[in-house]
C-alpha cells in the first residue's frame, strides 16, 4: 500500500470529553480534523459530574457553554456531612471570577452528547465512530494511523501492553495526519505503543458507584439538594446532585466486602435505602471502581501527543479528571494551531507538557487529600478530624479560605515552566489566567470579556490604546497573528466631550468595567496606567509590562514561540469519499 497524502491536519484518537473539546477548538480554527472513536455509540458510562468556572469558560470559547449550562445545576454547595446528618462545613461561593459559576453539576452522557452534536457546526471535523485505532507509525512529517471496525470495546478489557507494537490487523484502513493526539483514556493504546510509563499510585479501596434516576424528577430528592461527602467511618459515602432527576451515590467498600456482594441488587438496595426511597428510582448502573493517581512521564513523542486521562489520572474527589483533560485540550489547541499556521516552531509544543503537567499533579495531590479526609475509618482518627475541622473552619483567614474552596489549585503555571515572562512579583499576572469580568462593550451592552476579545492573542491596557508604543515591525507581527487590541476604561470613564475623536481608532475595542473587577485584577497584578498585558489565546497572561517594554516583550514572545523555526503548511480537504468508505466498513 502506498503512503496516502495527508488526509487531515490532526487525528484525534478518542471522543471522550478531552477529544471532544480538542475537536471543537481545532475545528473552530479551520483545521482538518479526523476523530476516530472505537465505540459505535456512547457507552453511557456516567463518570464526571462536576465542572468548574474555568472549564465553563473553555466551553464558552468553543461556543458550547450556554448549551451545556442548560443541562447543569449551578452554584450547588458541597458539604461535609457526619453520619448523624449534621454538617461539618460547606464549600460554596457565588463569585464568578471566570464569568461562570465555580460549581456546576451535570450528567456526563448529556454533556458528551451535546458536545458531540455541536461538532456538526464544523464541516472540517470528521468523526468516525466504531473505528478502533490499532497502531500507528510516525516519521518526520506525519503519522500513519491504522484503524479497524469495532463493534464496542467491552469497557474494562485488558490494557494494551507497554511498548509492544501491535501487528497489522486484517481489513485495517490507513489514514495520514500531520499530528496525532491520543485522547484515548486511562488505558491509552497510543501511550502504550509509545512505551510511555505512568508513575504514581493505585489506591486499594474500591468504591461502588450507583447511578440512579428518579421516576418522577420532582419527587424523591428534595432532602439532598447539595453535593454531600458523608464522612461515615462505617461506610464513607458520596451523594452527588445531578440535573434532570439523575443522582449518584458512591460507597466505599469496607474490609471483607467483595465486588460481587456489593453489586448484588439486594446490597445496592440496602445501601441506597439509607438515603432515599428506592422504589421511586430506576437504577441505571452499578459498578465498582478503584482510583488511581498516575502521571505519564512524557506527553509528546515527535508528532504524537497525549491528552486527558491518557496523560494523567486522578482520584475523582475534587472532580478534576475530566476538567484536567478539558484544560489540556484548550492548551494544546492554540499551540497546534500556531504550528500548523506556520506561526510557531514545532518545539513550541513542548510547553504543553511543561505547563499542564505540574497543574494536573497539583490537582491530583488535592484530590488525594480530599479522598483521605472523606474515607477515614479509624474511630479515634475521625473524631480528631471532626474536632480539628470544626475549629479550623471558624478561624479567621483559614475558615473563609476553606469554605470558599480556595484550597483548590488556581490556574497559575509553575514558575520557570510556562510560556511567558517571569513573574516579577508575588501576585504577578504572568503565567496566570486573566479573569473574565462582565464588561460594557462598544455597543453599550454587557458582555463577558472573552466575547469581545475572541480566541486569539490580545493586547490589553487600562484606558489607553495598547498599540501606542509598538514600532512598525512589532505591530505588523501582532497583526499577522490576528491579535486584537483592547482598552478597558473604568465605569463612566470612556473618552468623551470636546476634543475627542468622533470614531474609535481603527481596530481598537473599547469597553468599560462596571463592577471594577478588571481594574482590581490589574492593580493587584502590578498594572498601572500605560502598562500593557499580552494575553495568549488561552487567556493566560504572557506579560504585563510598561508600554516602553512592549517591543522587547514581543521579541521575547517570538523567541519562545520559535517563530524562526516555523514552517507553514497548506490545508487540504479531507477526502470525503474515503471517510464514507470507512463509515460503511464500520
Ligand atoms: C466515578 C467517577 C467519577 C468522576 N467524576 C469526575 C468529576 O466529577 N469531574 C471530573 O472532571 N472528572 C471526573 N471523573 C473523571 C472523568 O470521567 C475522566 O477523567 C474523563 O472522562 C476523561 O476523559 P478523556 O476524554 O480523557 O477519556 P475518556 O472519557 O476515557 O475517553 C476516551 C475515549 O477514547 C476511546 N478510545 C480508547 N481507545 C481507543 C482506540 N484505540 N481507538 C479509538 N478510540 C479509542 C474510548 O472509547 C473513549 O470514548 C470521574 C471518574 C470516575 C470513574
Amino acid at each position: 500500500m502506498n503512503a496516502p497524502d495527508f488526509a487531515c491536519d490532526v487525528a484525534i484518537v478518542g471522543l471522550g470529553p478531552t477529544g471532544l473539546t480538542l475537536a471543537h477548538a481545532l475545528g473552530q480554527r479551520g483545521h482538518q480534523v479526523l476523530v476516530l472513536e472505537r465505540e459505535p455509540r456512547f457507552y453511557g458510562n456516567a463518570r464526571a459530574v462536576y465542572t468548574d468556572g474555568e472549564c465553563m469558560r473553555i466551553f464558552q470559547s468553543i461556543g458550547m457553554a450556554d448549551r451545556l449550562a442548560a443541562d447543569m445545576l449551578e452554584d450547588a454547595p458541597v458539604q461535609m456531612v457526619l453520619p448523624d446528618g449534621s454538617v461539618l462545613f460547606q464549600i460554596k461561593t457565588t463569585k464568578r471570577e471566570h464569568g461562570w459559576p465555580a460549581n456546576n453539576f451535570f450528567y456526563q452522557p448529556l454533556l458528551e452528547t451535546a458536545l458531540s452534536e455541536g461538532l456538526a457546526r464544523h464541516p472540517n471535523v470528521t468523526v468516525l465512530r466504531g473505528r478502533e485505532v490499532t497502531r500507528f507509525e510516525q516519521d518526520a512529517d506525519g503519522v500513519d494511523l491504522f484503524h479497524v471496525a469495532c463493534g464496542g470495546s467491552d469497557y474494562g478489557k485488558a490494557a494494551p501492553q507497554l511498548g509492544v507494537k501491535p501487528a497489522p490487523a486484517p481489513r485495517e484502513a490507513r489514514v495520514r495526519a500531520r499530528w496525532m493526539v491520543g485522547a484515548d483514556g486511562g488505558r491509552s493504546g497510543v501511550r502504550a505503543q509509545l512505551g510511555i510509563e505512568m508513575s504514581g499510585k493505585n489506591f486499594p479501596n474500591p468504591w461502588l458507584v450507583v447511578d440512579i434516576k428518579a421516576k418522577d424528577a420532582s419527587d424523591g430528592l428534595r432532602h439532598v439538594p447539595y453535593f454531600n461527602f458523608i464522612c461515615d467511618p462505617a461506610c464513607p459515602t458520596v451523594c452527588c446532585v445531578q440535573p434532570n432527576g439523575h443522582h449518584r451515590f458512591e460507597f466505599m467498600l469496607m474490609p471483607g466486602q467483595t465486588r460481587e456482594q456489593m453489586t448484588h441488587p439486594e446490597t445496592v438496595r440496602h445501601y441506597l435505602s439509607r438515603y432515599i426511597d428506592v422504589d421511586k428510582f430506576e437504577i441505571l448502573r452499578t459498578l465498582v471502581y478503584t482510583f488511581n493517581a498516575l502521571m505519564a512521564e512524557k506527553w509528546r513523542d515527535g508528532r504524537v501527543l497525549l491528552a486527558g486521562d491518557a496523560a494523567h489520572m486522578t482520584p475523582q474527589f475534587i472532580g478534576q479528571g475530566m476538567n484536567a483533560g478539558v484544560r489540556d485540550a484548550y492548551n494544546l489547541a492554540w499551540k497546534l494551531d500556531a504550528v500548523l499556521r506556520g506561526q510557531a516552531g514545532e518545539a513550541f509544543l513542548d510547553s504543553y507538557q511543561s505547563e499542564r503537567q505540574p497543574h494536573a499533579a497539583a490537582m491530583t495531590r488535592e484530590g488525594i487529600r480530599m479522598k483521605d479526609f472523606v474515607s477515614m475509618t479509624h474511630p479515634v482518627g475521625t473524631r480528631v478530624r471532626n474536632l480539628l475541622t470544626r475549629l479550623m473552619v471558624r478561624l479567621p483567614g483559614i475558615g473563609p479560605f476553606v469554605r470558599r474552596g480556595e484550597f483548590i489549585p488556581k490556574p497559575v503555571y509553575e514558575a520557570g515552566c510556562y510560556m511567558g515572562l517571569a513573574r516579577r512579583r508575588w501576585r504577578g499576572a504572568e503565567g496566570t489566567l486573566m479573569p473574565q469580568p462582565s464588561v460594557r462593550g462598544p455597543d453599550g451592552r454587557r458582555h463577558l470579556l472573552d466575547e469581545l476579545i475572541g480566541t486569539g492573542f490580545v493586547l490589553v491596557s487600562a484606558g489607553v490604546d495598547p498599540r501606542r508604543t509598538l514600532d512598525a515591525e512589532a505591530l505588523s507581527f501582532w497583526q499577522s497573528l490576528g491579535a486584537r487590541f483592547v482598552a478597558v476604561y473604568p465605569f463612566g470613564g470612556r473618552p468623551n466631550g470636546a476634543g475627542i475623536d468622533h470614531a474609535a481608532p481603527a481596530g481598537l475595542i473599547e469597553c468599560e468595567d462596571p463592577e471594577g473587577d478588571f481594574q482590581s485584577w490589574w492593580r493587584r497584578s502590578g498594572g498601572r496606567a500605560g502598562h500593557v498585558a499580552i494575553v495568549r489565546p488561552d487567556k493566560f497572561v504572557f506579560a504585563l509590562v510598561e508600554g516602553e517594554a512592549l517591543v522587547g516583550a514581543t521579541r521575547e514572545l517570538r523567541r519562545q514561540m520559535r517563530v524562526d523555526e516555523a514552517v507553514p503548511v497548506t490545508h487540504r480537504a479531507l477526502p470525503a469519499v474515503e471517510a464514507d468508505h470507512w463509515r460503511e466498513a464500520a
